[in-house]
């Protein structure tokens, strides 16, 4: 019997022995930086000449670790490895699946800080984003460990009587193509591969080029909760080399992916042709991105909106899909919202991540740094520029919070997604223009309602349409189980990864009529 599932507690700072254990754990973890990492195919290690290197982006001369980089014969291979494996993997009970996750949770969870501060150094999280990105894979872990044996037995469904009995259960699919993020790189990596796998598909694991070491990480504590080889395959890789291919490759099932709308896009395109020699339809999931608004009413709690708006800004940097782009203000308490966003904003302080008095770290790397400063400058024609406004990519990627003031809706910078540390704001002159603004988007992914007006909240309730929507708090921190998380519209296929649904995406049903 398994205990009822509950998120993992986010560690408490503030607490100076759980303070000296994180500093502790990041100095270990220092001396592990600069190593050389193996493909794992088929559960062999298998090292390349040629090396994805994983960078610090506090301390670009700081490698975090050289990783090996996969050709399309490796890709193949771990395809082929991943094929054979299926055919027992899916075999075995879901019971027994489900405790390679529930063992690997227990792993992580004992090296927790071990874990951040791969976080910290490989992604430039700072110590508390680090912790709930470790905490949210310990709950995929937990949480769709307990889904599969919810469904293991199918559903109950009518039969005849005395005529025939019928079953409707739930079987695999087969081989899928995990492709993750760099942002929640442990929680979305493991998340997005867990899930699959313990419905019985054999995965193969191609992670993000600038997180490829947590993933590697990952791989290990899987291994040592008993995940049989070639169960997961760790090919970390160029996404028009092995990506493209992964995803044409006839024997691939599904495909599930998080990252950028661009690729999104492309990939959603690409499952859909039907190559030589397929026999099924592929599958899809695929989460992108968002143009995330927080919206204010005249009827609030000041202090919540303020607050609201500043962590879902600023939080990991805005680099979380769910991060508040837009923050749209209904005109009698605009002034006031914006004058003390700004204050709080230019407190903010901002660097490398190790050090856990700085509230936010760098951006990802160059690109996202160029390409977030671009958007800065064209903010500062079609806004005020109120906070911030400059970066310094010396030594790492770093860039100030930065708050724009009285953009149109229809502006760059209201409509694009820009993933970095950037709020623009709007003015309203009402509840129905407050919410026409926030919808005013190709995306759907996440949205927030700081009101005290009951009518206004159950009409927004029905109307803001976006796949998380939260009343009175920011718009990020889904939490596994409690606020299955995923898009509408161009946000994705809004597959609500922590969810009750999410497992029947890699699975097919199967009736069978037994008639007597
Ligand atoms: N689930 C995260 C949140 O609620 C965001 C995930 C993402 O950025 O991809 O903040």
């Amino acid at each position: 019997m398994v205990w009822a599932y509950r998120h993992e507690p986010f560690t408490d700072f503030t607490n100076p022995a759980n303070k000296k254990e994180f500093g502790e754990a990041l100095t270990l973890v220092k001396q592990e930086l600069g190593k050389e990492y193996p493909l794992i195919i088929g559960g062999e290690r298998v090292m390349t000449e040629d090396k994805i290197v994983s960078e610090n982006p506090s301390d670009k001369k700081e490698i975090v670790g050289y990783v090996s980089k996969a050709t399309k014969d490796h890709a193949e291979k771990a395809h082929q490895s991943a094929q054979k494996a299926f055919e027992s993997w899916k075999k075995w009970k879901p019971e027994a699946r489900a405790n390679v996750l529930f063992r690997t949770a227990a792993i992580v969870r004992r090296r927790k800080h071990e874990f951040s501060s791969y976080l910290v150094y490989e992604a430039g999280k700072p110590w508390k984003e680090a912790d709930a990105d470790t905490a949210e894979a310990i709950d995929f872990l937990e949480y769709y460990g307990r889904q599969i044996l919810t469904l293991k037995n199918g559903v109950p469904i009518h039969s005849r009587e005395e005529l025939e009995f019928n079953q409707f259960t739930y079987i695999p699919l087969g081989v899928g193509v995990t492709i993750s993020p760099w942002n929640f790189a442990f929680a979305i990596m493991a998340g997005t591969t867990v899930g699959p796998m313990v419905c019985g598909n054999t995965i193969l694991l191609k992670p993000a080029s600038t997180t490829p070491v947590i993933a590697y990480k990952f791989m290990e504590a899987l291994e040592e909760g008993g995940m049989p080889k070639g169960v997961v395959n760790y090919i970390p890789g160029s996404g028009s080399e092995i990506g493209d291919f992964l995803v044409d490759h006839p024997k691939t099932a599904f495909i599930n992916f998080t990252g950028s709308k661009d690729v999104g896009v492309r990939l959603y395109e690409r499952a859909a042709k039907v190559q030589p020699g397929q026999k099924w339809f592929k599958r899809a999931s695929i989460e992108m991105g968002g143009k995330d608004t927080i919206i204010v009413d005249s009827e609030c709690d000041i202090d919540t909106a303020v607050e609201s708006i500043v962590y879902s800004a600023f939080g990991f940097s805005g680099q979380k899909c769910s991060a508040c782009s837009r923050a749209v203000v209904h005109q009698d308490v605009y002034e006031e919202v914006l004058n003390r966003v700004t204050e709080r904003t230019k407190e903010l302080t901002v660097g490398n991540p190790e050090e856990p008095d700085n509230f936010m770290g760098p951006v990802n790397d160059q690109a996202a740094y160029d390409k977030i400063m671009d958007y800065i400058e064209i903010g500062k024609r079609e806004g005020t520029l109120k906070a911030g406004g400059f970066g310094d990519d010396s030594k790492g990627y770093f860039i100030k919070p930065t708050v724009f003031s009285d953009v149109e809706p229809e502006a760059r910078i209201m409509q694009e997604e820009i993933f970095g540390p950037v709020v623009a704001f709007s003015k309203a002159k009402d509840f129905q223009e407050l919410l026409d603004i926030a919808n005013n988007t190709d995306y759907g992914l996440t949205g927030a309602v700081i009101s005290n007006n009951r009518e206004h909240l159950e009409k927004a309730r029905e109307e803001f349409m976006v796949g998380n929507l939260y009343f009175n708090r920011g718009c990020t921190g889904a939490i596994v189980g409690y606020q299955p998380f995923g898009g509408f519209n161009m946000s994705g296929t809004d597959s609500k990864a922590g969810g009750p649904d999410y497992l029947l995406l890699f699975m097919q049903p199967k009736t069978v009529t037994d008639q007597f």
